[in-house]
């Protein structure tokens, strides 16, 4: 093209640049790890609590509220106070046989964990191990979808005797995919892993915090299903500003307004742009996009309907 049209057509138009594509994990990290523990457990609340809050990780605790030593206050106060994920793991932690017992004892701790949220929400389901579990498979589904229950299943379980513990998060890393790791009773009780060995985990995510996404079991299982749902997103350029509109098959989220963790966006932008801002569904409230070796990131929750980037 002759030097003039060039110059002509960089007055008003950009040139065509790539994609914006949607990073595996939140914040443009490699892997991400959930740390995760079971039966509401008092050892939990003496050395558990303490140590996160140390090393500022979240986790998903998976209650048994109908427990002779569970703790209400802790458990729906203060830990999602701290920014913990509360699953539900069943009232009583027992045997559980046919549609109405798996009713009562799924349904009740949805509602309670709804509720000290302050509203519907997708709440993550972990079976009770151990225990004799008879439901059949159509009223379990139907249980879950009506509490709005997802069922993300569990990875590893770790307790004391079985090795290094930092192997966990070091497959992810190598590997750069997510794991959970499951734990019962941390420095007492049953199935024990000592507070040494917590510790260990937690200083391994601590030192590689730029590159593994530490959150909930919920968290992570949302912000996959909804990348996976999402079809493309089309980036038109006009004067010194990118329109971004997403596309999702909402058949895939179902209820759609309950998926509303925020997806990652890399936007590639013009070379010449040392810095950008971004504002959703119109142009109110700016937000510096992230520059990073790989482009500039952006925080996009599905519910949007378009994103205007803007050289800052
Ligand atoms: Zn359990």
């Amino acid at each position: 093209m002759p030097i003039l049209a060039t110059l002509l057509l960089g007055l008003h138009t950009m040139p065509t640049l790539a994609d914006p594509v949607v990073l595996p994990f939140a914040g443009g990290k490699k892997a991400a790890f959930s740390l995760e523990f079971d039966d509401s457990m008092v050892s939990q609340i003496k050395n558990v609590l303490p140590l996160l809050a140390e090393y500022k990780f979240p986790a998903t605790f998976y209650i048994n509220p109908g427990r002779n030593d569970y703790n209400a206050e802790v458990w729906e106060k203060q830990v999602p106070a701290a920014g913990h994920e509360l699953a539900d793991h069943t009232l009583h932690h027992g045997d559980t046989v046919g549609a109405e017992q798996g009713e009562k004892e799924i349904g009740s701790v949805a509602k309670i964990i709804e509720k000290v949220y302050g509203g519907p929400r997708l709440t993550v389901f972990g079976t009770p191990g151990g225990v004799k579990w008879e439901i059949p498979k159509d009223d379990f589904e139907r249980i879950l979808k009506e509490n709005r229950l997802v069922f993300p299943g569990r990875m590893d379980f770790y307790q004391d005797g079985q090795g290094d513990i930092t192997r966990f998060p070091q497959t992810a890393l190598e590997k750069g995919i997510w794991r959970q790791l499951g734990f019962h009773g941390v420095g007492g009780q049953w199935l024990s892993t000592s507070v040494e060995n917590l510790t260990l985990v937690l200083k391994f995510l601590d030192a590689h915090r730029d590159q593994i996404w530490v959150a909930p079991t919920g968290t992570v299982w949302k912000y996959m299903r909804e990348r996976e749902a999402l079809h493309h997103i089309s980036a038109v350029p006009h004067g010194k500003e990118i329109t971004l509109t997403p596309s999702f098959d909402q058949t895939k989220l179902k209820p759609f307004e309950l998926y509303n963790e925020p997806l990652t966006i890399q936007v590639p932008v013009p070379v010449s742009w040392k810095g950008a801002r971004y504002s959703v569904d119109g142009r109110k409230h700016w937000k510096t996009a992230t520059k990073t070796a790989i482009g500039m990131l952006i925080e996009v929750a599905p519910q949007v309907r378009s994103v205007i980037v803007e050289r800052a």
